[in-house]
């Protein structure tokens, strides 16, 4: 059995009680999770289990492994509270999804551009794509449909596609269906105002940076 993970179920916790499942070292696992391991360029949470402070999170498979602070007296079938850090989870959720959008919006409505990476963290979220230009002369349009999908504050399915194999999708009736395991809002309308920044990252590959406001 591989941790249940409840960060999909309720996206909105930031405490949970849990179970430690297995110890090597300062490597350890839980039975269930709110605390999100880097996938999907979307950054790791930050926070503390048992009250030791997380150094890193790492999927595995299916797993999560967690690395905490070295000198930890943890030992498997220890119940410990898990914590993260909302404040940094929520932000990187809101640029998480702004990010979803800007890139359906421009493969919906630019002739679905190659996408090159993409990554979020707290302080800003970022799309790259081969672009013949300069990218920001969508920007206006582009903005504008962004700002009326987040103003009509429209519900966010988010669910399993394939709850075996753990394939997660979010989907907004009628805009679009998109596979992805990353934790998402419940309605558009959280992201907000946003600002939308160009960078050019050298012949034919342009950057949409995406900031919270
Ligand atoms: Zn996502």
């Amino acid at each position: 059995m591989s941790v249940l993970k409840v960060f999909w179920q309720d996206p909105y916790l930031s405490e949970i009680d849990a179970g430690v499942t297995s110890v090597k070292s300062d490597i350890i696992t839980l039975d269930k999770t709110i605390f999100y391991a880097f996938s999907g360029g979307q950054q790791s949470d930050s926070g503390t289990v048992g009250g030791y402070e997380v150094l890193k999170a790492e999927k595995s498979g299916m797993e999560i492994e967690y690395t905490i602070e070295p000198g930890h007296s943890l030992k498997k079938g220890d119940k410990v509270k898990v914590l993260i850090d909302w404040e940094k989870r929520y932000r990187l959720m809101r640029l998480h999804f702004a990010a979803e959008l800007v890139l359906e919006l421009v493969y919906q409505n630019y002739n679905r551009p190659e996408k090159i990476g993409a990554n979020i963290t707290k302080e800003k979220a970022r799309v790259d794509f081969c672009w013949d230009g300069r990218i920001s002369d969508i920007f206006p349009e582009l903005k504008n449909k962004l700002d009326e999908l987040i103003h009509k504050d429209l519900p966010v399915i988010s669910a399993f596609d394939d709850e075996t194999a753990q394939r997660r999708f979010w989907e907004i009736e009628g805009f679009a269906k998109v596979s992805c395991g990353g934790t998402h809002i419940k309605r558009t309308g959280e992201i907000g105002e946003i600002a939308l920044k160009r960078d050019n990252l050298g012949k034919g590959k342009e950057r949409i940076e995406i900031y919270l406001m």
